[in-house]
């Protein structure tokens, strides 16, 4: 590990305990409030407060993941599940979080697989969150599966701003973002590489097909468990 490296890994460890501490504070003050009537308008505050928690334990499981990545200890905890399920279940939370946009999910209902269900979550949520952040005028974003043998195919579209062809090879790279896109949208251009690094240990492949100005898809396989038998 270089000190870069090192240096990330001790700062994203020093800021999770305390974050950790806020996220427990706050749970507890939105359960005292809850009680107390006459606090009812402290309520926006802490929700607020809460957002901002959370989006900073992403941004610090973020690099924990990349530091893990780069030691090579992406460890994967895989069991059976059913893949459809997991992505309607995902795309709920999403539309909890953020419903500007209407997800479509064209599929089939049996989608048995042996994965890291944390993990494909994972990459399906990234997957999905950006669709909808590079595409703030439009209205959809479709879901697809493709079965091909035992493969199988999820894609995730979006109509909105698009990559230029030129930056399409670096898209997965550590730290890449598109410069004209990284001026209006924040983000440290992580979610892509981790997702990719998820994607190999489950030896699927991970791509996307893109034009500027119409929109994305993202797309990633896994292997399909067919009468139960796992191969690998
Ligand atoms: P972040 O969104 O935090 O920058 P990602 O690794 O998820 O990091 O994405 C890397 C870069 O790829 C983004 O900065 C953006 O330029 C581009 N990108 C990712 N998803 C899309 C998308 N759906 N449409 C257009 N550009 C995208």
């Amino acid at each position: 590990m270089n000190r870069k490296d090192e240096f990330m890994s001790i700062a994203s460890h020093e800021l999770k305990t305390p974050i950790t501490s806020v996220k427990a504070s706050l749970q507890l003050i939105d359960k005292m409030v809850g009680k107390h009537p006459q606090l009812e308008s402290v309520a926006p505050f802490i929700s607020k407060a809460s957002k901002q928690v959370n989006k900073l334990t992403n941004i610090i499981n973020d690099l924990l993941d990349v530091t893990k990545i780069q030691a090579g200890k992406l460890q994967l905890n895989e069991s059976f599940f059913n893949l459809y399920q997991l992505i309607v279940d995902s795309v709920e939370q999403c539309q909890l979080i953020d419903n500007r946009h209407k997800i479509l999910i064209k599929g089939n209902n049996e989608l048995k697989i042996y994965a890291d269900r944390d993990r494909i979550e994972q990459v399906f949520c990234n997957l999905i969150n950006n669709a909808i952040k590079y595409s703030p005028k439009a209205e959809e974003v479709h879901v697809g599966f493709e079965i091909l043998d035992d493969q199988i195919t999820v894609s995730v579209t979006d109509f909105g701003i698009g990559i230029p062809a030129e930056k399409v090879a670096n898209i997965f790279d550590r730290f890449f973002r598109v410069e004209h896109t990284s001026k209006n949208f924040s983000g440290l251009g992580l979610g892509l590489y981790i997702s990719s690094e998820i994607i190999k240990q489950h030896n699927g492949e991970i791509g996307v097909i893109s034009e500027t100005d119409k929109g994305s898809t993202f797309w990633f396989t896994v292997k399909l468990i067919v009468n139960n038998i796992v191969t690998t």
